[in-house]
């Protein structure tokens, strides 16, 4: 609402989700399930969360309704007992403009979100912390113009602006994957030297890292890609 009613703009794309707390003890307690594919998804995944007794489990569509995909996915977890719902849009692509005179926003309100997993909790931060940079400079020259706080699109994109650019891109091009080739994927994936170079280089804010160095070492993959779409 504040950004409708301050910058009359809406975010280039919006992940649907829902996800619901169920009584279900899930055995690792140390991994998070992710489920990919049309049966589960549209555009997005669906995945499950352990929580001690509880598990969160829940899923995100483009451009779909997110609870028509939600029976399969709690089929997969016999006897879970829905306790609470929660979900609701995830804004995965920045506006262009996140500030104006005497205006800045951040987080969700921007866009700032991971486009490839919908995670917006660090680059909410991240943005915070720039506006408020931002802001102390402002407030001392008295200066609150757009142009003043212009700095503060150019502080958060400096940290973020590449990794969620590319990573923007990584999921448009993966909303286009059938599911041979998600399938194509998984396989190329889980060979043991590249579950040690995810393992060795991955880090869960900046996943342009690992996807470029698993493309550089395995250059074939992006034409079995490219073949099973
Ligand atoms: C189902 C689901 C699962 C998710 N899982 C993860 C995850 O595992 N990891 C992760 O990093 N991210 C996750 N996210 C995304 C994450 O929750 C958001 O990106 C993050 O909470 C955004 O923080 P925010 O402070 O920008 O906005 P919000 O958390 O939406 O906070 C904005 C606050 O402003 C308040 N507000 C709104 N308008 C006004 C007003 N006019 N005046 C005063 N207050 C107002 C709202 O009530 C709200 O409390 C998930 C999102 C969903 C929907």
């Amino acid at each position: 609402m504040v950004r409708k009613e301050l910058f009359g703009e809406v975010p280039g794309r919006v992940i649907s989700t829902y996800q619901v707390d169920a009584s279900y003890r899930m055995e690792d307690q140390d991994s998070v399930d992710v489920f990919l594919g049309s049966g589960f998804s549209s555009g997005f995944f669906a995945w499950a969360t352990p929580a001690g007794h509880l598990s969160r489990i829940g899923l995100g569509v483009y451009h779909r309704n997110a609870t028509a995909y939600f029976n399969r996915l709690i089929s997969m977890f016999p006897g879970a007992r829905v306790l609470g719902i929660n979900g609701g849009g995830i804004p995965i692509r920045y506006l262009k403009r996140t500030y104006r005179d005497s205006a800045l926003l951040v987080g969700d309100a921007a866009g700032i979100v991971k486009p490839l997993s919908g995670g917006g909790i660090y680059t909410g931060l991240v943005s915070a912390s720039a506006a408020a940079e931002t802001l102390e400079k402002a407030l001392e020259s008295d200066d609150l113009s757009a142009r003043s706080l212009s700095r503060y699109q150019r502080a958060w994109k400096r940290r973020l602006g590449m990794e969620l650019s590319f990573d923007y891109l990584v999921q448009r091009f993966f909303t286009m994957l059938s599911d041979r080739a998600l399938d194509a994927i998984y396989r190329e994936v889980s060979k043991p030297e590249v579950v040690n170079l995810i393992n060795s280089v991955g880090d869960i804010d900046y996943p342009s890292r690992v996807v470029l160095r698993v493309l550089m070492k395995n250059p074939s993959m992006v034409f079995n890609f490219l073949r099973g779409k």
